[in-house]
């Protein structure tokens, strides 16, 4: 059964990484259709639920900052007391992705947010530069894949599964500056001209060139083939699972012993067609896995890998990007919810989980008020967020006879989950003038020693506007750099964010970043209109993760990621990147999936498939 459910992983895997790629393609078009105008200009929702929006200075004490935030005007007057069905902690992808299904389901449901807008890690924001120019920032992912049609990808299933619109822009390839030379790499088989062989003839050598790629392709076609078996709608956590996977399985069980290998690590596959330690092909194939993951290819699992190879190599592959940004794709969640009779609550901090009779039974909001939840609680804040929810003990009937259950042990288990580093950040409005044939996505590697994972030397840079020039004003880029889950939080901790020493620090671990735009575009610096440089602890503070982290260091063939079950509480779920399959906008929508599902009964979980399956919106999509 488990390997079945890890089997799925794949299904789940966030196709490509956090890190770069070029466009080129022309650029569809932008708005949110005609009913643009009852709706918010950026947030695409009805202005009624989240009022006007105002500029008001941004209170960032990391400095830097050029221009003035744009931000949602949020009601916070009233009581926000109220009874409801199901209360999401967290608007991030996760569990955004549970709510909308549930409220699909046709649940009452009540998200609330700490943050003043939705979407955790993949929230959007604008600035509003000196000269007036209004910018439209991302904060996290920009990479997207599978999302232009109906397919395989879970956050696609759920858009499809609720109606959410969102419409999307693709492109072919990105820009690769390795220690080894520079490179685009286009998506697409790899023996295409222009695909991936033709740079491994060029950088690839004897024990990690052709051979060994070709080797790794056979290798990795079952695997793939299995991990795209089952539906990612079809998850559930429970016994369930066997009547939803049921018409998938025998498929799957065809592919007998390779499906074993779908939850050990990536490395294990290299090291199985002879991929020598220190040759190109290798370190490609640790780049994309610590691009994935935040861990290499020996931490990294198969399935993942494997899909996201499947995915880049197929015929017709292109990659995706969300038209206005990805708040685009948080809002038309938020909008589904919405429009299915629910509710999101920007701005409205969880303090604690209510326990009734042994079960999970509400929340209190910081302020004092309540919202109760007669059917369960769902958490998508990070795992290490999750003890102070809970409270120290409670009470619960074992065989009818009360007990005092205490949490202490849960809290430390929680707690001490492993952690994958933190980023720095440069966003960066800049003037565009004479800037030419950019692509989207940069990856920069700086050097070999040391190993990918050093800290500063593997650098992502987004430019969405190449694609979406609607994200800033005319002739003008957004620019997003960041360190790809590699900066140590530690450099940072404990540092007063207005203190000189931080403001120095932060500068000097900046200079990566910098240097790696100029790379791409060399006079940058005189180019800026609007600059925002972010740390460890501004990370920790906007995309209100703990230490920064880009999720739970969870290393393939180690450690499991555990089901939405996590906390042994009756009555308590929990989504996104914590729990399996764990970190990716893929990742987090599929254990929203798993989630929601679960919380629903079977049968009206096999109502939704079959009427997905009657509309085309589970293609089967094979990738070899
Ligand atoms: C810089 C960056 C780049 C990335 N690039 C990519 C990419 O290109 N492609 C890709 O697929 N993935 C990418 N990722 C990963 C992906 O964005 C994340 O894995 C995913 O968005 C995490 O979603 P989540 O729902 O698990 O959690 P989060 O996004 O962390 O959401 C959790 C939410 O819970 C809220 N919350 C927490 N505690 C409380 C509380 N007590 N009360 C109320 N609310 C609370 C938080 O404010 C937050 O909004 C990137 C991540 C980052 C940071």
């Amino acid at each position: 059964m488990r390997t079945i459910v890890w089997a799925i992983a794949a299904c789940m895997a966030w196709e490509t990484s956090g890190f770069s790629m070029p466009s080129v393609l022309p650029v569809a078009r932008l708005g949110h259709g005609s009913s643009v105008q009852s709706r918010s200009p950026r947030l695409g929702i009805p202005l009624s639920s989240r009022g006007a929006r105002s500029a008001r200075l941004l209170k960032m004490q990391d400095g830097g900052l050029e221009g003035e935030e744009v931000r949602p005007e949020i009601k916070t007057k009233g009581s926000k007391s109220h009874g409801t069905d199901v209360v999401v902690i967290g608007a991030g992808l996760g569990g955004l992705s549970a709510g909308a299904l549930l409220a699909k389901y046709g649940y009452k449901v009540t998200v609330c947010e700490s943050h003043y807008h939705p979407g955790g890690c993949a929230h959007g924001f604008e600035i509003k530069s000196k000269k007036g120019g209004i910018f439209k920032f991302d904060a996290g992912p920009s990479l997207w894949a599978g999302m232009n049609q109906p397919s395989t990808n879970p956050l696609r299933q759920v858009l499809d599964a609720v109606d959410a619109k969102v419409e999307w822009t693709t492109y072919d390839g990105w820009g690769v500056y390795f220690p080894d030379g520079y490179f685009r790499f286009n998506v697409g088989p790899a023996d295409q001209p222009g695909g991936f062989e033709d740079v491994l003839k060029k950088f690839g050598e004897p024990g990690g060139g052709l051979d060994e790629w070709r080797r790794v392709q056979e290798t990795i076609k079952p695997l793939v083939l299995a991990c795209t078996t089952f539906p990612p709608m079809a998850l559930r956590a429970d016994p369930g699972v066997i009547s939803t996977l049921w018409n998938e399985l025998p498929k799957f069980l065809s592919f007998g012993p390779v499906a074993a290998k779908i939850n050990g690590p990536f490395s294990a596959v290299m090291d199985d067609c002879n991929v020598k330690k220190d040759t190109f092909l290798r370190r490609w194939l640790d780049y994309l896995s610590f691009a994935l993951s935040g861990l290499l290819a020996d931490g990294t699992i198969c399935a993942a890998v494997s899909y996201t190879l499947g995915d880049l190599h197929r015929e017709n592959s292109v990659l995706d990007y969300p038209i206005g940004g990805s708040g685009a794709v948080c809002d038309a969640l938020v909008e589904s919810i919405e429009r299915n009779g629910g509710k999101v609550l920007l701005s409205t901090h969880v303090d604690k989980i209510i326990m009734k009779e042994g079960k999970a039974a509400g929340v209190t909001l910081k302020g004092g008020d309540t919202i109760t939840a007669s059917h369960a609680v769902v958490a998508n804040a990070p795992v290490w967020a999750i003890p102070k929810l809970l409270p120290d003990e409670y009470e619960k009937k074992v065989f009818g006879i009360p007990i005092k259950a205490k949490n202490e042990g849960l809290k430390r288990k929680l707690s001490d989950t492993p952690q994958t580093d933190s980023f720095m950040h440069l966003h960066l409005g800049i003037d565009g003038k004479g800037v030419e044939n950019l692509d989207i996505h940069y990856t920069v590697i700086n050097e070999w020693e040391g190993g990918i994972d050093k800290p500063g030397n593997m650098i992502v840079i987004s430019i969405p506007t190449v694609l979406d020039p609607s994200l800033a004003p005319d002739g003008k880029h957004i620019v997003h750099a960041y360190t790809a889950g590699n900066e140590p939080y530690d450099l940072f901790k404990g540092l007063d964010r207005k203190s000189p020493e931080y403001k120095k620090l932060k500068a000097e671990r900046c200079e990566t970043l910098w240097k790696a735009i100029e790379r791409v575009i060399p006079d940058v610096r005189s180019r800026v209109e609007v600059e925002l440089s972010g740390s460890p602890l501004t990370h920790e503070r906007f995309l209100n993760r703990p230490q920064g982290t880009y999720g739970p260091a969870l290393a393939a063939g180690k450690a499991m990621f555990p089901g939405p079950g996590l906390t042994g509480i009756d009555g308590l779920l929990c989504c996104g990147d914590s729990v399996f399959p764990g970190i990716g906008v893929p990742a987090v929508a599929a254990s929203g999936i798993t989630t929601a599902n679960t919380l629903v009964p079977l049968e009206k979980h096999r109502q939704l498939l079959e009427e997905m399956k009657a509309e085309g919106k589970m293609p089967d999509q094979c990738m070899v």
